[in-house]
């Protein structure tokens, strides 16, 4: 049996085509377009391109980019000054500060000085304990990715054995809450854990977020599991994901490629969360 790819670009389009009517009722409605603020420090090309990239979803999903470069030699109190100064602009719906930071910023440290209310990228402490605690959060953008491409794939969580291979602060640990939300019965794995390839087996949906690339191979997977790759790799063929693709897609019911799996999600849930942030300001305002 071949397994079902998953095609995270469709979805990604669907979920953005969402968010652009989202924003044209309640520009209607006589609200202010929601506006993003990325903030960039250095010139990390890889950076570079993926804001790049999140200005021009932004833009054509209706919203306002509002974009701050600074040198890569910028003292953190310079930082926190704009993060301040963005907390306070009322025309500011999110802000994203695009990590990882140069080495004198303490990005943990930054992050935390955002208006949870205004981050969009959900990683704030407080937005962070919110989801743990089950309550209305911003979610991290490529965990709710990686939930979005399971339901649309209409896999059944309530009761399900998952498997999240990696605990980061960033996909895994945000994707074991979201998978406990919906009834899972969740198994966090990571470097330490002493037989991988069995606690792997055990999943009806395992989600790789490693950075080890081809670390899940078709022996890892039982039969007619779901399999959601988060893993971006570049090899020498080119990106790859955490899961042997090839071998894993004759073993798994679905799975996600690498391209055009989880990636395109992550801008997605962004514009997502800036159209959330723009209604829950309104909210208390
Ligand atoms: P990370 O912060 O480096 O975390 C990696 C996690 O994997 C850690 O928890 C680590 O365990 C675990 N790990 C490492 N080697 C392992 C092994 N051999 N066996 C089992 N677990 C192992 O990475 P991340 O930020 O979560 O990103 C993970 C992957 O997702 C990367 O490839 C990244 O490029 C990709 N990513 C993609 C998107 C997207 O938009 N699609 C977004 C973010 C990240 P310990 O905690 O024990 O060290």
């Amino acid at each position: 049996m071949s397994a079902k790819v998953i095609d995270g670009k469709a979805v990604s389009e669907r979920v953005r085509e969402g968010v652009r009517q989202e924003v044209d009722h309640w520009v209607a409605a006589g609200n202010p377009a929601p506006g993003l603020a990325t903030v960039l420090l250095g010139d990390d090309p890889a950076s570079e391109v993926y804001v790049r990239n999140k200005r021009k979803a932004c833009e054509a999903a209706r919203m306002r980019s509002i974009h701050h470069e600074l040198a890569a030699d910028t003292g953190q109190d310079e930082v926190a000054a704009l993060i301040e100064k963005l907390n306070a602009d009322a025309e500011v719906t999110g802000i994203l500060l695009q990590l990882p930071v140069p080495p004198q910023i303490d990005g943990d440290e930054m992050t935390a000085l955002i208006d949870p209310l205004k981050d969009v990228d959900g990683l704030t402490p407080i937005n962070a304990g919110l989801l743990s605690q089950g309550r209305e959060a911003l979610v991290a953008c490529t965990p709710s990715g990686v939930m979005e491409l399971l339901r649309e794939a209409g896999v059944e969580l309530k009761g399900a054995e998952a498997v999240v291979v990696g605990r980061s602060k960033l996909v895994g640990k945000p994707v074991v809450q979201l998978l406990l939300a919906e009834d899972a019965t969740v198994t966090t794995a990571h470097s330490r854990t002493r037989d991988l390839a069995e606690v792997c087996r055990r999943a009806d949906v395992l989600v790789a977020a490693v950075g080890v690339p081809r670390l899940v191979n078709a022996d890892m997977v039982k039969p007619g599991a779901v399999v959601i790759d988060v893993g971006i790799n570049r090899v020498e063929e080119g990106l790859v994901g955490d899961v042997d693709f090839h071998g894993v897609k004759e073993k798994a019911a679905a799975i996600t490629p690498v391209p055009g799996g989880v990636g395109p999600m992550t801008i997605a849930m962004l514009l997502a969360n800036t159209m959330k942030a723009a209604r829950l300001q309104a909210a208390i305002r």
